[in-house]
């Protein structure tokens, strides 16, 4: 009998069905997929450079210029996270030595000046206390003061709850010869952003938050001038796989035939495709008014209950993620592991500069519902009766 040259076994785990609980998931991302996207998902793959597929990512491209509000022609889903579309910003716009302004309130400016430094870039960093914005004074200084190329700023700052007013800040950047860059990934869709009115030169997102699909592709458009700011470049980008020249031609953005780059998650693009039509249908001003009523009554049960709301100030408060101070007496693990065990539910502890003082409640897209409200309050309400150190 031939003995078999296998050393390692089919690992039994896989002989098992794969097991997928229900939860329903209020943290600050991923939020719950609809059947409908999930359907989209689901449906027979085709090949990546079929005229059908092509046709969807033109629907996308539609639907990310709506969702932006962009007339660019560079406009496209990068195949990855919103970590990717950062990192595609960052490589596409800078080169070795050039001076990049980045302001951090939390953990998405510290991350991009992570990234911008592995570039070889002069890093400045802007400096406000997390749970605090900035002021177009504040941009105002550093601009003049660090002559940076590219300011990067985060639109909806998720790991404090932030909403950074953008009012005024690219036509100061173009005033100082500054590229506007911002990360929308928290705030899309449920935060009104106007890329082309508002002078962003560099905008991109996330499709796990607002649009209700799966993490793995992410929005992201560059205006005439950061286009311009591409076409000048002395040396490749550092990247091939995030290369927007090839990005460009593949997604139809400059006018030549199409050629293959990557084997695109043509699913995950179906399901993209899917959140933005629904985005498109709702309509924006509907689902960003959606988001901000639910959060103030989010915010007003929180409060009735004696919460404290980390960001004071109402007007900076993040309407898909909002943060509320861990209160005394209480471990946030505790109350994010009842509420997992208890109800189902996810909602999450802090990030970055926020770890063990904030919890973090998201109400991203069909998540975002008064029903919702209420489970998450009440779930909470449960918590704080059972989950007090004294009775653990
Ligand atoms: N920026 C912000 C503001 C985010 O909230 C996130 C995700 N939490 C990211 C960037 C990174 O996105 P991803 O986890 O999809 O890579």
């Amino acid at each position: 009998m031939a003995t078999s040259l296998l050393r390692v076994a089919p690992p039994e785990e896989l002989l098992r069905p794969l097991a997928v609980p229900e939860r329903l998931l209020l943290g600050p991302g991923p939020s719950n997929v609809p059947r409908r996207i999930q359907a989209a998902g689901g449906r027979q793959l085709l090949g990546h450079m079929h005229p059908e597929v092509l046709q969807v990512m033109d629907e996308i491209k539609a639907g990310i210029q709506y969702a932006f509000q962009t007339r660019n022609r560079l406009t496209l889903a990068i195949s990855g996270s919103g970590h990717c579309a950062m990192e595609a910003a960052l490589f596409n716009l800078l080169e070795q030595g050039d001076t990049v302004l980045v302001a951090v309130n939390g953990i998405w400016g510290q991350r991009a000046a992570d990234i911008a430094r592995r570039l070889g870039a002069n890093v400045c960093e802007l400096l406000k206390p997390p749970g605090k914005y900035f002021t177009p004074q504040d941009i105002e200084q550093g601009l003049v003061q660090h002559k940076p190329l590219v300011l990067f700023i985060t639109h909806g700052e998720s790991s404090t709850g932030v909403l950074q007013p953008l009012e005024g800040l690219g036509e100061l950047c173009h005033r100082h010869g500054c590229l506007l860059l911002v990360d929308a990934v928290a705030s899309l869709g449920g935060a009104p952003i106007f890329m082309d009115q508002q002078e962003i030169d560099v905008l991109y997102s996330g499709s796990q938050k607002v649009l209700n699909a799966p993490p793995g592709s992410a929005p992201i458009s560059f205006s005439e001038r950061a286009r311009e700011k591409l076409l000048r470049r002395k040396t490749k980008p550092p990247s091939f796989y995030l290369d927007m020249g090839w990005l460009a031609n593949y997604w139809g953005c400059d006018g030549e035939p199409r050629r293959y780059h990557h084997t695109a998650p043509i699913n995950s693009f179906f399901s993209l495709r899917e959140g933005l039509a629904m985005l498109a249908e709702l309509g924006l001003e509907s689902s960003w008014e959606r988001h901000r009523a639910n959060c103030t009554q989010l915010c007003q049960g929180l409060t009735d209950m004696g919460l404290e709301l980390f960001v004071e100030e109402e007007k900076a408060r993040l309407p898909t993620i909002t943060t509320v101070r861990v209160p005394e007496g209480y471990d946030w693990k505790d109350i994010t592991a009842f509420l997992m065990d208890n109800h189902g539910m996810e909602i999450a502890g802090g990030l970055g500069p926020t770890v063990g003082k904030v919890l973090r409640i998201g109400l991203m897209g069909c998540n975002s519902t008064s029903g919702n409200v209420a489970r998450v309050l009440g779930a909470l309400r449960d918590a704080l009766k059972r989950c007090h150190r004294s009775r653990l």
